[in-house]
């Protein structure tokens, strides 16, 4: 009886491993954590459809919190299910998911990253804190990791071993080079202000990662400068987030809307900490917080990033540097 219930259990697992694994999903290229908080419960799906698991991640916080879209898209579901509060947002190939949330949108809306969507709501179980917020990402049916949104943006879906095959290259290459709409970059002299005092010790673009030894993107400019040398909002604009991600350290995402002709946001990394909070109005200048090496990080530096239009881009056209 066992024994036939184990030939059940290798047919299926057979089965299951020859099913064509899905294409890999399309990541947004710019995410953001969607509510302040500590991960409390990571992804850990089941091996089987049918058996329990944890098909999201789940963050620490308090009812009432605010919930941010994660990443550009559209809204394609906000109401109820089993009584729960859901909402779906659509990123193309991909779609992530919030709950339980009271939606503060409708099906239809246009959303940008790190837009407000609804608030927490009690009820997601077990949790450790007041109440937690689940987050799932979604291609068709297929339940994946949503913190790959994140650590996308490193690049790591990029990351190729050094010498690697030249089509692989190409590839990668032109994932990597910024796709400004024609005319739209600035011919450099200073769009953006520089956001820290100190020399560029490693520029955008593609080199051999200090840490991982491959050849890979590098998706952003870094200053070398002491820890605790401020850093200063390269534009006006209104601060999105400020979380902890494992490789970037303390990170602040900002929106600065429409400058040269792009939705233009920044990204400043490894800091020892920040002095301004998500939804604040900052100034061009003002000082946000402070240079540190949190996250993956061989030394005080800021790694200062700038999205055109939600895609990764060179900074330094936009700092006047060509
Ligand atoms: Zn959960
Ligand atoms: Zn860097």
């Amino acid at each position: 009886m066992k024994r036939a219930f184990a030939t059940v259990l290798a047919a299926m697992a057979a089965w299951l491993l020859a099913v064509p694994a899905a294409a890999l999903p399309t990541l947004p290229d710019l995410a953001v954590t969607p509510v302040d908080g500590k991960v409390v419960r990571g992804f850990d799906p089941p091996e089987l459809d049918w058996l329990p698991g944890h098909r999201g991640v789940d963050f620490a916080t308090v009812r009432g919190a605010t919930v941010r879209s994660a990443a550009a898209g559209t809204v394609t579901f906000a109401g109820k299910v089993a009584g729960r509060g859901v909402v779906v947002v659509s990123h193309g190939s991909v779609r992530t998911t919030y709950e339980p949330v009271a939606a503060a949108v409708r099906v239809g809306r246009v959303v940008s990253v790190g837009t407000p969507i609804g608030t927490v709501e009690a009820g997601h179980t077990p949790c450790p804190a007041q109440a937690c917020l689940h987050w799932g990402l979604k291609q068709g049916d297929a339940y994946l990791d949503p913190m790959t949104m994140l650590t996308a943006q490193l690049s790591d879906v990029r990351l190729l071993p050094a010498g690697s095959g030249l089509a692989a290259g190409r590839r990668i290459a032109s994932r990597a080079t910024p796709t400004p709409t024609a005319g739209s970059l600035p011919s450099g002299g200073g769009t953006l202000r520089y956001p820290v005092k100190g020399p560029i010790t490693s520029p955008f673009g593609m080199r051999v990662d200090p840490l991982k030894h491959t050849w890979r993107l590098h998706s952003g400019t870094d200053f070398g400068a002491a820890c605790g040398t401020p850093m200063v909002a390269a534009a006006a604009g209104t601060v999105r987030s400020v979380a902890y991600h494992p490789s970037y350290g303390n990170r602040l995402v900002m929106e600065h809307g429409m400058i040269a002709g792009a939705r233009l946001t920044t990204a400043y990394n490894h800091a020892t900490g920040y002095v301004v909070r998500p939804g604040q109005r900052v100034s061009a200048g003002q000082v946000i917080g402070h240079v540190g090496t949190t996250g993956d990080s061989t030394g005080c530096h800021l790694h200062f990033m700038v999205y055109a239009n939600d895609r990764l881009a060179n900074p330094m056209p936009y700092l006047g540097g060509g």
